[in-house]
């Protein structure tokens, strides 16, 4: 796959969806230039400072809309970078680097099955590349997603990806809660590594994780013990 190369852009500030008090949807309108063309799982790197600190996100838009981005932010952290972006007002022009990165999903034919793992804003690629593979590529491979989240109350997007595996019968979803608060709550509860060591996976698969760095670290090390071999795992790390 070619990617293009970085470029610097400026873009305007123009919509936010509050999901809860934990993340937030941004999306951008390309200003100069106008269109940047980017792959499924890439991200953006933005000027957070005067100084010139930047933080990256990934674009959790899909390609085809390519006038402008959207972004997913966790806003936990509370640093330069979530503090920066929460203080900007619509139509505040903000400074980026971009396209940027390598977590996207190749031209292998290996790789029979797809299945992508995230924890909490890690599934910013991820839903980029699924909705991208599923709905712009048509691509007929089963395709599975855990995500894995802490409480009921951090959850968005839950709807929109229900109806997706509704639509897409090759596509299926299980959302994963670590800390459900809900006597409730009967699909899978702990880490999204306890639903890996209980799930069969399938052989010839290609793996798409992203999230922190402990989250990858054990993922892949169960992965690596079942014997998926290091070409067939993609990763992205966040912190
Ligand atoms: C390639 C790449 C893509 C990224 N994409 C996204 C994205 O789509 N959405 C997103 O929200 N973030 C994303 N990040 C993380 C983002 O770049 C910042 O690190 C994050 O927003 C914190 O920046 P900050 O300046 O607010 O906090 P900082 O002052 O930089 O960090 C404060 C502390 O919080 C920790 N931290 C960073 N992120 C988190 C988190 N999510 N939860 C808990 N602690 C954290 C840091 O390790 C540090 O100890 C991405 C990082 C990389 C490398």
């Amino acid at each position: 796959m070619n990617l293009s190369r970085p470029q610097q852009m400026t873009a305007k500030f123009e919509e936010k969806i509050v999901h809860n008090s934990k993340f937030s949807q941004y999306t951008f309108e390309l200003d100069e230039p106008h269109r940047i063309p980017f792959a499924a799982g890439q991200y953006v790197s933005i000027k957070v400072d005067e100084r010139g600190d930047r933080r990256s996100y990934s674009i959790c838009s899909t390609p085809d809309i390519d006038h402008g981005f959207e972004l997913l932010i966790d806003l936990a952290p509370q640093g330069l970078g979530v503090k920066y972006l929460e203080s900007l007002k619509f139509g505040d022009t903000v400074q980026i680097l971009g396209p940027m990165g390598m977590f996207v999903v190749p031209d292998d034919p290996t790789e029979e099955n797809l299945v992508f793992i995230a924890t909490g804003a890690g599934i910013a690629p991820i839903k980029a590349m699924i909705l991208d593979q599923l709905q712009v590529k048509h691509d007929q491979r089963p395709i599975i997603l855990y995500w894995g989240l802490r409480y009921e109350r951090d959850a968005f997007w839950f709807l929109e990806l229900q109806e997706l595996s509704q639509s897409f019968p090759n596509f299926s979803f299980h959302p994963v809660m670590s800390r459900p608060e809900n006597a409730d709550w009967v699909l899978c509860r702990g880490r999204v590594t306890d639903c890996l060591v209980n799930h069969p996976l399938p052989e010839k698969t290609g793996y798409y994780i992203c999230g922190n760095a402990q989250m990858l670290t054990d993922v892949l090390t169960i992965l690596e013990q079942k014997g998926v071999e290091i070409t067939h795992l993609h990763h992205e790390k966040f912190y």
